[in-house]
Order: structure tokens, then C-alpha cells, then sequence
């Protein structure tokens, strides 16, 4: 490579770097809007206009012609990119790739949508209390229009439709094809999976589900549990908030947060082991001069969701784990746990419900409630379905994938935040992130050996150093299925996460 090159590349790392500091300052403000923020007085409209002017000094610097210029002499230049798995053919791709996307967007839009979905989501909080849903219906109609509108100034391929082009800011190269493709053999097999679950005389007991343990203790045992699994406290923390997330600042400054309900211990270790896994991803991609790259990133959404789901569900509700964690119930909740038999805590962690909420659904049905918002969404993109006439479709999409008759709009069509918050073409990333984390975990099971016995001795180092070695150290290499084939020789498929669900539930319910 030439020396004009050098400079430019060297010229584009030291931007992202900068535009880096600014991310992660955003996220920090974020972070400490949901866990620390004091709740009066105008604290959180000003810290809304904090965050916001953030937002607009990263999209003035991602969206810099100079930017367009260093990326063009870079790849022009041959040699810099000639090892496309190498960091700098990563970041001029990746790069080029954000760039390409920023510029796209008309900023008159850019803060069209950040005004009406801040605006949206306060609403949509609102009327989910009283379960209004007309009083949030306009502002969903202006939410739709603007998405179709971004989703029209992206483009998509021929042969794609418009949903493809929002799916693709979070799962690059996502298409609603491929998505189908996946959702529409799984479909038919988990329903006829959770009908034989159900009609099973051999139901497991809600023993976990029914206990009531102080949030103190339960803080305790769960610090306990993502300490033990390998998330370092070093390099992180661990808060309370409404809705548990993780945010990495820096992959030696990772937040995450969960919750707390006295009768909710099972949510509590199972939303604390979800986000370790993204914490622990965070903490293990490339550092040093990757930081604040795109090779120092993560993989979009489902890769991310792979290790989250992994942990909460793989390693958190199988036997293994359970042999090892359930000598800790009695060490933290002294006599409280005492009747608890390791068998009825097994079974209960694993019960499967048909309810209506996505957040507490179990591991069968889960899935089902991500199908029918992603062909609510698809509809809405193409126009076909106006924010009116979404409550019977979603009520009757209900019904036809988890048999139950919605009884109000509170926890039907408005119980998730993401639509307020113009997040349209996300949810599909939470199922590919179940199937991916089944696919990985049968290729780290081949290469381990058996792992539940290695959970059961309290050893997690094994799959933590393998997720290291084959996901964590590749940042932003690999695109998810590409990840996929490089790591397990296959592209993603949904046999492994039927696999997974059938040879654990089968037993458990007596079939
Ligand atoms: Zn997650």
C-alpha cells in the first residue's frame, strides 16, 4: 500500500476512535438515565436534550465527507484490503457500510423520527396503563409512516420488500425471505411440540414460581451465579433497572442491569444470566488497537443474542447447571428453599406456559410470539396494515399461533416498547439469536465434550474459552451466518434448537 493510503486509513481509525468517545459517553448518560437518575423536576427532559445533542454531534461526524474521501483512497488501494479477513478490509468494509446508510437518511428525517418516537414512547407508556390504546394510535400511524419512509431512502434488492431494508440496520444482510425461510419449518414443529407438552398428564410444579425471597438475597445469589460464570466485576457492574440491558462503554467498562420482585427469583437469575452473556461477549472482542473499531466491535444483533440466550437457557436451565446451583438456594435463602428438591427446581425453571406476554415466555412458546410480530411487521411496512387496524390483527395473530383470545391491548398489541420506539425489524434478531445459540452450543458440546457435567462441577471456563476463541475474538470479521458456517461447518438451521427443546422438554413432561 502506498503512503497516501497509510494516512488515510490512519486518518480513518483516528475519527472512529473519536466518534467512539462520543458513543460511549452517550451510553454512560444512558446507562445512568435508567439506573440513577433522580426521578423529579425536568432531570430527565434535560438529560433527553443531553443525549440527543450527542446523537447529533455522532451523525455529523459519521456522516463528514472526509469520511467518504479516506474510505475511497483506502479502497482503492488493493493492498490495504487484500486480506479480507484482516482488520483493515474489516473496518473500510464495515465503515463504508455505516457511512453508506448515514448518508442516505435526509437529517430533516434523522430528527423527524427521533423527535415523534421520543414523543411515541412517553405516549405509548401512558396508554399502556390504562390500556388506551386509540389515545396511541395516531402517533403509531406517524411512527409507521416515517419508518416507510427511511425504509424507501435505504432501498432494498429486487425482489426484497421495504422490511428488509429496516432488518438490516441491525442484522446486516438480513432479508425477510431468509427469515422465512428459517420461520416457516419451525413454526408447525413448535406448536405441535407445545400442544404434546401441554396435553402431557406429567406436568412439572411452579415450586420456583411460587416462592418469595427477599430482592437483598436474591441480588446476592445472582452476583453470585454471573461471578461464578465468568462476567468480571472488574471490568463491569451490575444495577437494578425497569427493563434489564447491557451496555458496554469500553470492553473493560461493561453496565448491565436487571431486576428484582420478591416472587420473581427465577426471572431475576434468568434475566442476570442473559445479560452476563452479553456482558461477557463485550468484555472478550479484540482490544487494545481494535477499540472503538468495527473489529473491535460486536456482531450485529442475532450473534449477540446467541450468547445471551446461550447462557440463560443452555448452560441456566439445564440439569448440569442446576446439579451445581441448587446446594447455593439453601447458602442464600437459608430455610426459605429447604423443600425445594433439585428435581422440582429443574422442572419448574423449564415450565411451559401459554401466556401473553413475550418477556416471561418460556423457552417453547417463545418463539411463536416473535413469528407473528414479525408478519405484523412485514404488513405494516408494506402498507397493508395502518396502526387502526392493528389490534385485530394482532389479536387475531394471537390466536392463531398461541391459541389464546387476547383480552385487552395492555398485553396484547402494547406491551412492548420497540414499535413506539421505531425499532421495526428487530424482533426476528431474538429467535435467530435462539437458533444460533442451539447451533453453537451442539458444535462447542462435539468439540467439550459433555458439558452439563462440567456445569454440574461448578467449571464454566470451558464454553466461556470457547465462545472466546470462536465468537468474541472475531469482533465485526465475520457477518452471523457467516460466523455460523466458519464456527460450526454449517449455515444456520433450526434442527439444533428442536433438538435442543425436544430432548430436554420431552423428558421433563413425561413424553
Ligand atoms: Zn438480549
Amino acid at each position: 500500500m502506498n503512503i497516501q493510503t497509510r494516512s488515510a486509513y490512519d486518518l480513518l481509525i483516528a475519527h472512529l476512535k473519536d466518534v467512539d468517545l462520543l458513543c460511549a459517553t452517550k451510553k454512560l448518560l444512558t446507562w445512568d438515565q435508567e439506573t440513577l437518575l433522580p426521578p423529579g423536576g425536568a432531570s430527565a427532559s434535560y438529560r433527553a436534550r443531553q443525549v440527543a445533542q450527542l446523537a447529533r454531534m455522532i451523525h455529523e461526524r459519521m456522516t463528514d465527507r472526509r469520511v467518504d474521501e479516506w474510505l475511497s483512497a483506502c479502497e482503492a488501494d488493493g493492498l490495504l484490503t487484500a486480506d479480507a479477513d484482516g482488520a483493515a478490509a474489516v473496518n473500510v468494509r464495515e465503515t463504508r457500510r455505516q457511512y453508506d446508510r448515514a448518508t442516505k437518511l435526509p437529517s430533516r428525517l434523522v430528527e423527524e423520527i427521533a423527535r415523534v418516537s421520543s414523543e411515541s414512547t412517553h405516549l405509548w407508556a401512558e396508554a399502556r396503563k390504562t390500556n388506551d390504546y386509540a389515545r396511541f394510535a395516531p402517533t403509531l400511524q406517524r411512527v409507521i409512516d416515517l419508518c416507510r419512509e427511511k425504509a424507501a431512502c435505504y432501498g432494498h434488492a429486487p425482489g426484497g420488500e421495504p422490511w428488509d431494508a429496516l432488518a438490516d440496520g441491525y442484522e446486516p444482510g438480513c432479508t425477510a425471505a431468509q427469515v422465512e425461510q428459517l420461520f416457516t419449518p419451525l413454526r408447525p414443529r413448535l406448536v405441535r411440540l407445545v400442544d404434546q407438552l401441554l396435553g402431557s398428564r406429567h406436568q412439572p410444579d411452579d415450586a420456583l414460581h411460587r416462592l418469595k425471597l427477599p430482592k437483598e438475597q436474591q441480588r446476592a445469589f445472582v452476583t453470585d451465579v454471573v461471578c461464578a460464570i465468568g462476567f468480571d466485576f472488574e471490568r463491569g457492574r451490575l444495577d437494578e433497572s425497569a427493563h434489564p440491558f447491557c451496555l458496554p462503554l469500553h470492553r473493560d467498562d461493561v453496565r448491565m442491569t436487571t431486576r428484582f420482585a420478591d416472587d420473581m427469583v427465577h426471572d431475576a437469575l434468568g434475566s442476570t444470566m442473559h445479560e452476563a452473556g452479553h456482558g461477557m461477549y463485550n468484555q472478550n472482542v479484540p482490544g487494545g488497537e481494535h477499540v472503538g473499531t468495527p473489529m473491535g466491535d460486536a456482531v450485529r444483533l442475532s450473534i449477540h443474542e446467541s450468547q445471551s440466550r446461550m447462557w440463560e437457557n443452555h448452560v441456566g436451565r439445564s440439569l448440569g447447571f442446576w446439579r451445581w446451583c441448587h446446594p447455593m438456594l439453601s447458602r442464600w435463602f437459608g430455610s426459605a428453599t429447604a423443600g425445594l428438591s433439585l428435581e422440582q427446581v429443574y422442572r419448574s425453571i423449564n415450565l411451559v406456559q401459554r401466556q401473553f406476554i413475550r418477556v416471561e415466555a418460556d423457552e417453547a412458546t417463545y418463539n411463536l410470539h416473535i413469528m407473528m410480530r414479525f408478519d405484523l411487521e412485514r404488513a405494516m411496512m408494506r402498507g397493508d396494515l395502518t396502526a387502526g387496524d392493528l389490534p385485530g390483527a394482532w389479536n387475531e395473530a394471537f390466536s392463531h399461533y398461541l391459541g389464546l383470545r387476547v383480552p385487552d391491548d395492555r398485553r396484547g398489541v402494547m406491551q412492548d416498547i420497540h414499535w413506539a420506539q421505531a425499532m421495526i425489524g428487530y424482533f426476528p434478531t431474538y429467535t435467530l439469536g435462539n437458533i444460533l445459540a442451539a447451533q453453537l452450543y451442539e458444535a462447542a458440546s462435539r468439540q467439550l465434550g459433555d458439558l452439563e457435567a462440567q456445569f454440574a462441577a461448578g467449571r464454566f471456563e470451558g464454553l466461556r474459552h470457547w465462545l472466546i476463541e470462536n465468537v468474541h475474538s472475531h469482533g465485526m470479521r465475520y457477518r452471523s451466518a457467516e460466523l455460523c458456517r466458519v464456527v460450526t461447518g454449517e449455515p444456520p438451521s433450526v434442527e439444533p434448537l428442536m433438538r435442543h427443546l425436544e430432548g430436554k422438554l420431552k423428558p421433563i413432561y413425561g413424553l
